[in-house]
């Protein structure tokens, strides 16, 4: 099985970490922790699919590092297996209430911790896909708004830390109600997932975001990109949809859909996203609207 899922595995014992990761690498990348602290910060770093947890360690106890975990936003999620020598049964529920989701005694063998890490994997992977299923939108296959608002909650904090710009633009359909009325839903929901696939070939870099917004409007989300490079592209943009040359019989813009966008770019300050921001985007759009549509309009934070 390779779906590309790591396991972190913590211990102070070495032979136990060589034992485990020999074990494992026919199932996932192994992530190496000799110690709670190393632990919590690969675990933050790389994000692993699971956690192999050993509980007696000096320093930092294997249920000091799952309560620090649980206390990390970014790390809350994954499920941790507590791999222990005390055997008692006062000692495995304790781990359990503490959250974790399984509990091996010490000596292990080796072919059961096997199955029960790819048991865990599994679900671990069935989860992940029911979650990303909940952010796609049905219609046009691509982003829906609960992915745009969490990515533009991150990248808004990542961009404040690292003191890089974040740009947005907000893109609408033009007179698409005359379009429907005229050609009806059904080739109007059509021409949406044309146009949202076109988006798409514009999404370049890991971070960049394109999604359906709601009804015929969609965002672009560029983090580390400044005010030029972003209306650069949300020109390039507008002029591809254009060249779709999709028929709009009853559009006074233009023969075929067209859209409007605007555009902001700012640096982003402090942890919570100004509502400012898709404010201004909004204004912009509204100016590209009302100075004849088919344009885009940016704004600089
Ligand atoms: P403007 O150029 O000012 O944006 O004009 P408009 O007609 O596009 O704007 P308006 O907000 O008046 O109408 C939006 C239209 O988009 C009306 C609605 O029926 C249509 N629409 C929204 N969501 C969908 C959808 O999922 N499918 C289809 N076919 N139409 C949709
Ligand atoms: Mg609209
Ligand atoms: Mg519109």
């Amino acid at each position: 099985m390779s779906l590309g899922q790591s396991v972190l595995v913590v211990d102070d014992e070495k032979q136990n970490r060589t034992l485990l990761a020999e074990l494992l690498a026919s199932e996932c990348r192994v992530i190496l922790a000799r110690n709670g602290i190393q632990a919590l910060e690969r675990a933050r770093e790389q994000a692993p699919d699971l956690i192999l947890l050993d509980v007696m360690m000096p320093e930092m106890s294997g249920y000091q590092v799952i309560q620090a975990l649980q206390q990390d936003d970014a790390t809350r999620q994954i499920p941790v297996i507590i791999i222990s020598a005390l055997d008692a049964p006062a000692d495995e529920e304790r781990g359990l209430d503490l959250g974790a989701v399984d509990y091996i005694t010490k000596p292990f063998h080796p072919s059961i911790v096997r199955k029960r890490v790819r048991n865990h994997l599994q679900s671990v992977h069935r989860r992940n896909l029911l979650e990303n299923l909940a952010k796609i939108d049905s219609l046009t296959e691509i982003a829906n708004r609960r992915r745009y608002d969490e990515a533009l909650e991150s990248e808004w904090r990542r961009c404040a830390r690292s003191g890089s710009p974040l740009s947005l633009a907000i893109i609408d359909v033009d007179h698409f109600k005359r379009y429907n009325d005229h050609l009806g839903h059904a080739e109007g929901d059509h021409v949406l997932h044309r146009i949202a696939c076109e988006l798409n070939r514009f999404v370049r870099r890991p971070g960049d975001l394109i999604a359906r917004y709601g009804g015929e409007e969609f965002v672009i989300l560029l983090p580390n990109t400044d005010a030029l490079a972003a209306a650069n592209l949300g020109h390039e943009i507008r002029a591809s949809i254009e060249a779709l040359a999709l028929p709009h019989p009853n559009s006074p813009v233009s023969r075929h859909v067209t859209v409007s966008m605007g555009g902001i770019s700012a640096v982003p300050t402090g942890g919570e996203v100004d509502p400012k921001f898709f404010q201004e985007a909004d204004a912009a759009l509204y100016a590209a609207k009302a100075e004849g549509r088919n344009r885009v309009f940016w704004r600089h934070g």
